[in-house]
């Protein structure tokens, strides 16, 4: 029952809703996940760069298209907010809501990071998940979710009346300003919904509401990406730590995370080239 409803159900309300669910997008048509292409190009591998962020911060990093990047657990229990865009175009980002049609609420090994509208094409693809054990929990409860938007200052201020300044979206708001050199006003409309790494989140059974809960995530795990355009990323160590309490304050613990960029050997991408941007002609009917 919703919280507000006011009308009475049809006589034919059962029939209604015993219609098939359905998967929205034929999905199957999606260009295949070539595990043996990035498993040979894993294995010829040779980390070139390391960022560490540190707690209730953001920090960026650069990844050459073809290259590969690692978000690292390190200290202790730790959910990173991540933000990726084109490295030559900030107008094309990561699209969250599209990333989850295609695939799911949470995204793991095989799974595209998809850019959005017009450009519509992989940025990153996961290659390597060591929380893949997880699945699903009894709540419902998955790991790296797309569903979430990132915590940030206005709808803690709205709940609260405080102003706090660590929030995910104002730490990834600094970053970037950092990196192109300008003012956080100029650029914060560029941050966007991001991918929760090793956020455990989902539905609650009964009312639908978004959940969150203590992170599994350990030091030594991590999530691992290929970079399939020059991408520029953003990492926010979430002010909630674990996500297992609170967010969006300073009382939980926090830990840095590392964001490591490997390369591989030349001739393991001798047939590969980055993606194109989405083939619709861009006429909209006129
Ligand atoms: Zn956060």
């Amino acid at each position: 029952m919703l919280k507000h409803a006011q009308h009475p159900a049809p006589t034919d309300a059962a029939a209604r809703r015993a219609k098939p669910a359905i998967v929205c997008y034929t999905v199957d048509k999606l260009p295949a996940f070539d595990q043996s292409f990035y498993e040979t190009a894993r294995q010829s591998m040779t980390k070139i760069d390391e960022v560490v962020v540190a707690p209730r911060d953001a920090s960026s990093f650069k990844v050459p298209a073809g290259h590969f990047f690692r978000i690292l657990s390190t200290e202790g229990p730790q959910v990173g907010d991540l933000n990726l865009w084109n490295q030559h175009d900030l107008n094309e980002r990561f699209f969250s809501g599209k990333t989850r049609q295609l695939h799911a609420t949470h995204v793991s090994t095989g799974d595209r990071l998809w850019s959005n509208l017009p450009g519509l094409r992989p940025m990153a693809t996961i290659t390597r998940d060591t929380l893949d054990w997880y699945g699903w929990d009894e709540d419902g409860g998955g790991i790296h979710d797309v569903i979430g938007t990132r915590c940030d200052p206005y709808t803690n201020y709205m709940l609260n009346e405080v102003n706090y300044h660590h929030c995910c979206h104002s730490n990834l708001t600094r970053a970037l300003a950092d990196s192109q050199g300008t003012e956080t006003a100029a650029i914060e409309s560029h941050v966007h919904d991001v991918l929760n790494v090793f956020m455990c989140t989902g539905f609650t059974k009964d009312t639908h509401q978004y959940f969150m809960k203590a992170s599994p995530v350990r030091p030594g795990d991590y999530i691992e990406f290929f970079a399939e355009i020059d991408l520029l990323g953003a990492l926010s160590t979430c002010p909630g730590g674990d996500c297992g309490s609170s967010h969006s304050d300073d009382s939980t613990p926090c830990y840095p995370l590392i964001v490591e960029i490997y390369k591989p050997a030349d001739e393991a991408l001798a047939d590969w080239k980055p993606w194109p941007k989405n083939g619709y002609d861009g006429t909209h009917g006129l």
